[in-house]
């Protein structure tokens, strides 16, 4: 039984303050939930977020929104996994769709970054999905098959087992149009079946696949009640404490 995962992304928002605040009140509301929680901050927030919730004796993990393709060396600006590790990260996003479209990251940069990640300790969660023309023209199973055989699969047996996969159609991330529960548990079936037909049955049954894209109070529940849904990858829903307790709660 695999035991879902409820992820806020909170992207590039949230000042200092107004981020702490939510992560307060995230942790006074902390109730015995049927899933696990995480929390994406920016980088710069990592570390205090992890020290606060483990003061606070929280369950809640923090991870990174994305982490360097090299392990270290003349990158400025960029943040390597073993140093996401070192502050407390035990998540990272990888490929997420604004990644993909803003830094052209794919392939084999993701393959790294999955790599490193996991070499460091952290669990990626690898993002994929189709974008708007891709589902329109028929063309969204090839573009997620692609997407996970150019960058997922090039993981082993051993390092796919420490992966979660989020599809997020990227026609509804951030947009307030949401894939149906039909529509989303066709596709999380069809990504379980790709794992399955290169990993086996055992991996496939046992890796979480998360749903993205305009996640709400209001079309949570069905959504994870979908049988390869294993939970959600949030953004603008985890910003608020009240909407994000609510998904909280529909797992
Ligand atoms: C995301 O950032 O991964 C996401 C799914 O955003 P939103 O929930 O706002 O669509």
């Amino acid at each position: 039984m695999r035991r879902k995962l409820v992820a806020g992304n909170w992207k590039m928002n949230l000042h200092w303050n107004e981020a702490m605040s939510l992560v307060s009140d995230l942790v006074k509301n902390e109730k015995d939930w049927n899933c696990d929680v995480l929390i994406c901050p920016p980088s710069p927030y990592v570390r205090h977020t992890f020290e606060f919730l483990k003061n606070a004796k929280s369950a809640i993990s923090v991870g990174a929104q994305d982490c360097a393709s090299s392990t270290d060396g003349a990158f400025t600006g960029e943040i390597s996994a073993g140093m996401l590790s070192s502050i407390g990260s035990s998540f990272v996003l990888v490929g997420h769709s604004e990644r993909r479209e803003y830094q052209g990251e794919r392939g084999e940069t993701l393959t790294k970054k999955l790599q490193h990640s996991i070499g460091a300790g952290i669990q990626p969660i690898f993002c994929c999905g189709e974008k708007l023309d891709e589902r329109q023209s028929n063309n969204h199973f090839d573009v997620v098959q692609t997407q996970l055989e150019e960058a997922l699969f090039a993981m082993s047996n051993e390092e796919i087992s420490k992966c979660t996969i989020a599809y997020e159609p990227v026609w509804a991330i951030g947009t307030g149009e949401t894939a149906s529960p039909e529509q989303a548990q066709e596709m999380h079936s069809f990504i379980r079946d790709q794992v399955a037909t290169k990993y086996g049955d055992d991996v496939a049954s046992r890796i979480r696949i998360l749903y993205g894209g305009s996640v709400n109070a209001g079309n949570a529940k069905e959504l994870f009640g979908q049988q390869d849904i294993d939970g959600g990858l949030v953004g603008g829903a985890s910003l608020k404490i009240d909407s994000f307790l609510q998904i909280i709660q529909s797992a």
